[in-house]
């Protein structure tokens, strides 16, 4: 048991977190204890569930693509105001003008002009009424889902600024305080692209040595396109003129370059170098991941590879922290033999701090072996339960959660591509509850998990899972030197805060 108490007049924070805390024999309910027992008696309505789960702290969304974040309305909207074009066939896009061609029509005003295609495009765009099965010629979960990141994507050209506003709203609605996004700079995607034409040799060092003297203009350029979008944020917010920040402007951001698995090597390569890079470079890019369908012949050819390159760099690189997307496959999906190694190689090869789905882990050789690695050394699942469902369609009973958490692997609720899937994280906390059991101690631990897995720079909290550290066992100035030397830290303590807060008056 956590005691947290008031305290007055602390410098930086009111509370106290005590790992000493003794309950008497007839002491009160604790607050935790009473808002456990709210939700149990309101966990079968789901309306209720809905209403307790969104007010209920869930610290950070730790698997999230910015470009999946923003919701279709969201990227028609941006199209309007770019001068861009709609086009008018079955499953309509965002393209580029001029928008008098055939076959196009202008996204300005399009939702008073032709509802009827303005509709079409936001399910065009998204999975909203995606219903597999209504009609054969219908393409499946998994290629919808896939297919609407070309469809929308000239819309987010330039609109950086606005995607991380986004971003931030939904997060501040939802009630989540951190939200690490993977996202790469233009600057990054232009060296990386250079490299398109560049045979592929093998040679990882001379490879390195091709790239590594345009890596430092690459993370200056960098630096001044997210310093410009996160000015440009915080104007759409209105953020300047709060002291402290509120709302979407208390939002802490954290990114992750990443690479496209179905890339040509050379460009996967140079990708991976530019995060690295990127990571060790600039304070804010906190992590590199590798992307796109996994079950994709290029990704499926190169998996191995890729795992060495990441090897590779790790070792020139190795404090940058890494969470890779693995094992998003299933049985049927792809053959047995692509089933058995890419968590493994993501642990064992790559050095993975993170694995981003994992869904297939129990069609991997050595399963328990790997399990029991993941749990002893710490090394988080982002669980992406709406995503899965779509796109793989594994869900309830035949998804792995429950089988890591009987494994001990620490785990953490993700919401993947909340825009492309509308959902949020709210839902899926509530998918955990209503389709794998989940309690609310065992939310709230996934909601810590959140902070302690996330990539914030700095030393946890938190000394054991009960215990703060020694610094933090009391409020006071040397836990408030604690915090200013730790990012990590300070979010964990702010989670704490909102807790205290939430549990005096569940509802
Ligand atoms: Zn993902």
């Amino acid at each position: 048991m956590i005691g947290v108490k008031r305290l007055a007049g602390a410098a930086l924070s009111v509370l106290l977190l005590s790992g000493a805390a003794h309950a008497a024999p007839k002491a009160a309910p604790t607050p935790e204890a009473r808002t456990a027992a709210r939700f149990d008696a309101i966990v079968k309505d789901r309306a209720q569930l809905r209403l307790f789960l969104r007010a209920m702290p869930k610290g950070g969304d730790l698997h999230n693509h910015l470009s999946g974040a923003a919701y279709a309305e969201d990227f028609l909207a941006w199209a309007d105001e770019g001068g861009l074009c709609v086009t008018t066939d079955v499953l309509p896009s965002i393209v580029a003008g001029p928008c008098d061609a055939p076959g196009k029509v202008p996204a300005k005003g399009l939702a008073a002009a032709n509802t009827a295609l303005y509709n079409r495009a936001i399910n065009s765009l998204s999975m909203r009424s995606y219903n597999p099965g209504a009609d054969g010629a219908m393409a499946s979960g998994h290629d919808q889902f896939f297919a609407t990141f070309n469809r929308f994507g000239a819309a987010g050209d330039g609109k950086l600024g606005p995607m991380l506003a986004v971003v931030r709203d939904y997060a501040a609605g939802d009630t989540v305080g951190y939200v690490e996004t993977s996202v790469n700079p233009t600057a990054m995607g232009d060296l990386a692209w250079s490299f398109k034409d560049t045979p592929w040799t093998g040679d990882f060092a001379g490879a390195l040595a091709a790239i590594q003297p345009k890596l430092p203009a690459m993370v200056a350029q960098a630096r001044q396109e997210f310093d410009a979008a996160e000015a440009d944020a915080d104007r759409r917010q209105g953020c300047l003129a709060q002291k402290p920040r509120t709302g979407p402007c208390a939002v802490v951001l954290g990114y992750q370059g990443f690479a496209v698995r179905i890339l040509p090597r050379s460009v996967v390569f140079a990708q991976l170098a530019s995060a690295f890079a990127l990571a060790e470079g600039d304070p804010r890019f906190v992590g590199v991941n590798i992307v796109a369908p996994e079950d994709h012949p290029v990704s499926l050819a190169d998996y191995d590879l890729h795992m060495r390159m990441i090897q590779f760099l790790h070792a020139q690189y190795p404090n940058v922290k890494l969470s890779l997307h693995a094992g998003e496959l299933t049985l049927g999906l792809v053959t047995p033999r692509e089933l058995r190694f890419h968590v493994r190689e993501a642990v064992e090869t790559a050095g993975a701090n993170r694995i981003g789905h994992g869904v297939d882990i129990a069609y991997e050789d050595g399963a328990h072996d790997l399990l029991a690695r993941m749990a002893r050394d710490g090394i988080a699942v982002e669980i992406n339960l709406t995503s899965n469902d779509v796109i793989l369609g594994v869900k309830g009973a035949d998804h792995p959660l429950a089988l890591y958490r009987k494994a001990g692997v620490p785990f953490v609720l993700s919401t993947d591509d909340e825009g492309v899937s509308r959902i949020d994280l709210t839902n899926e906390y509530l998918r955990a509850v209503v389709e794998q059991g989940l309690t609310y101690a065992d939310l709230k631990a996934a909601a810590r998990a959140s902070l302690e897995y996330s990539f914030l720079p700095g030393p946890s909290l938190w000394a054991s899972p009960r215990a703060p550290v020694a610094a933090c066992a009391k409020a006071g100035p040397a836990c408030d030197t604690f915090l200013a030397g730790s990012r990590k830290a300070t979010a964990q303590w702010r989670l704490e805060r909102e807790f205290q807060a939430f549990e005096a008056s569940p509802r």
